[in-house]
C-alpha cells in the first residue's frame, strides 16, 4: 500500500508510515483532554512502521502511569498516544492527511462519552482503564 502521512497543524512535524492503521473513537477523559475535544479519534499502526520526516520531532510527555502522549512544541496540536510495553503507536487521526480513507471501526472509553457525543452510535463499544485524574 502507499505510505500514509501527516503531521500538524504548523507542519514542522510530520510523519511517514507503511501499516493500515486501526482506527477508532476513544471518549475517555484523558484523550478529551490532551486533545481539547469531545472525544479523539486514533489511527494505531506498529511503532516500528513509524518514521518522523519533518523538520521537527514531536516532544513527548508522560500522561499517566501507563501512557506517553506527544504534541507539536510549535503549535501544539496532539500527534500521538503510546502506552507503555506496548509495540504499537496511535496517531491522531485528525493530523493524517488522507483521515477520510481511514473509517474509525469501533468506540473505546465509551463510560466516559458525552451524552450529545453521537458519532458512530450503530459500532460496537468497550470501555478503557485510562482515565484523568484532575488538575
Ligand atoms: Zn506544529
Ligand atoms: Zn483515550
Amino acid at each position: 500500500m502507499e505510505p500514509i502521512t501527516g503531521g500538524c497543524l504548523c507542519g514542522r512535524v510530520r510523519y511517514e508510515a507503511s501499516a493500515r492503521p486501526r482506527v477508532h473513537y476513544c471518549h475517555c477523559t484523558m484523550c478529551r483532554r490532551a486533545t481539547g475535544s469531545a472525544f479523539a479519534v486514533l489511527a494505531w499502526i506498529p511503532e516500528n512502521s513509524l518514521r518522523w520526516v519533518g523538520e521537527g520531532r514531536p516532544r513527548e510527555r508522560r500522561s499517566s502511569p501507563i501512557a506517553r502522549r506527544s504534541f507539536c512544541d510549535r503549535c501544539g496540536t496532539p500527534i500521538s498516544l503510546s502506552y507503555d510495553g506496548r509495540d504499537e503507536v496511535a496517531l491522531h487521526a485528525g493530523t493524517l492527511d488522507r483521515a477520510d480513507a481511514f473509517a474509525p471501526g469501533y468506540h473505546y472509553g465509551v463510560e466516559s462519552r458525552l451524552p450529545w457525543a453521537d458519532c458512530g452510535v450503530v459500532l460496537p463499544a468497550g470501555p478503557t482503564e485510562e482515565r484523568w485524574g484532575g488538575a
